[in-house]
């Protein structure tokens, strides 16, 4: 029983500490419980031992296709390379089916490359322990999760040993106080499937509190307000800015607008980067990435 009870366990938080939407958890799931994508490496090290800074992520030619994928079909990833240094803001923006969410599934090694390596604190992450690159790594989906607990427990999963006043210090940061503290059982509060109703926004400030107490050196914001409206959209923004302070953020981005202060951006087109640079040379060297501008602002999208 002890045997069935530790892979359950591993698991439970490998899906709660990457803060994922149900069918990436529902994936996670399977592929570590019955087929592993990925197997670590006898001689793994933690990420602490590692030679690079932390907070630094690389890819080098990275090609990558899904496991599921016909041979024959162009790759996912082709080619792809890039430096991101610790503290850095990276965005990565680009079409729908670009490959900008597959980017963000090979850092915390989801999946293995194909070809070309992924490196983490400098370090191949095949060469690290799975748990220790996954506590390292803050990701707010689309979508978030919520387990039919309370919000205090929900907000646990990231630090189970966090004091009362460390969620509220969280929960403050990501402008979800307030609204948590008017709910009549307050952090006690029953939510997910059958639980109390949040809405989108509120969902999303409760995963953005969990990044904060969680306080990982890379964060992955995956369009984390793109099912929100203008107005919650706003205040989830205000959160996302707290938590991207002092750590390195990997963005993707829907709406541009969030992204023109990146310190470099990446558009990605059909598994490769196309174009690199800030806001400001991009818009200069009027490729993809200005036009792309140019028809928001046009279309106030
Ligand atoms: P983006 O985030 O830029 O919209 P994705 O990284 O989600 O793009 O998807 C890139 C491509 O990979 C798409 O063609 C998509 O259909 C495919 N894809 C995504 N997830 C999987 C998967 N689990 N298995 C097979 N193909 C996938
Ligand atoms: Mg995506």
């Amino acid at each position: 029983q002890s045997r069935l009870l530790f892979p359950l366990t591993s698991l439970m938080r490998v899906a709660l500490d990457l803060q994922t939407s149900s069918a990436l958890f529902a994936r996670i799931f399977e592929y570590l419980d019955l087929k592993p994508a990925i197997t670590e490496s006898p001689d793994a090290i933690a990420v602490e031992q590692a030679l690079g800074p932390l907070g630094s992520v690389r890819f080098e030619d990275v090609t990558f296709r899904y496991p599921d994928a016909a041979a024959e079909t162009r790759p996912t990833l082709d080619a792809v390379s890039f430096t991101i240094a610790p503290g850095q803001f990276a965005a990565f923006v680009g079409p729908s089916g670009a490959g900008k969410t597959t980017v963000s599934y090979l850092v915390p090694r989801l999946y293995d490359a194909s070809e070309g390596r992924v490196l983490f604190a400098g370090e191949d992450v095949k060469n690290l322990t799975q748990s220790s690159l996954i506590s390292h790594i803050g990701i707010v989906s689309q979508e978030t999760y919520l387990f039919h607990a309370t919000i205090a427990e929900n907000l646990r999963y990231a630090k189970p040993e966090a004091t009362d006043a460390e969620l509220e210090a969280a929960a403050r940061s990501a402008n979800i106080h307030d609204t948590i503290a008017s709910f009549p059982d307050g952090y006690a509060t029953v939510v997910g499937e059958r639980g109390y109703r949040l809405s989108g926004g509120e969902k999303q400030r409760i995963a953005i509190a969990r990044v904060l107490l969680k306080d990982p050196a890379v964060i992955v914001l995956d369009e984390a307000t793109s099912a929100l409206d203008t107005l919650s959209e706003r205040v989830v923004q205000r959160a996302l800015d707290a938590a991207a302070e002092g750590r390195t953020t990997i963005a993707i981005a829907h709406r541009l607008s969030t992204i023109v202060d990146a310190d470099v951006i990446f558009v990605v087109d059909g598994g490769r980067i196309v174009e690199s640079g800030t806001h400001a040379e991009l818009l200069t060297s009027g490729g993809v990435y200005s036009r792309m501008h140019h028809d928001q602002v046009a279309g106030h999208s």
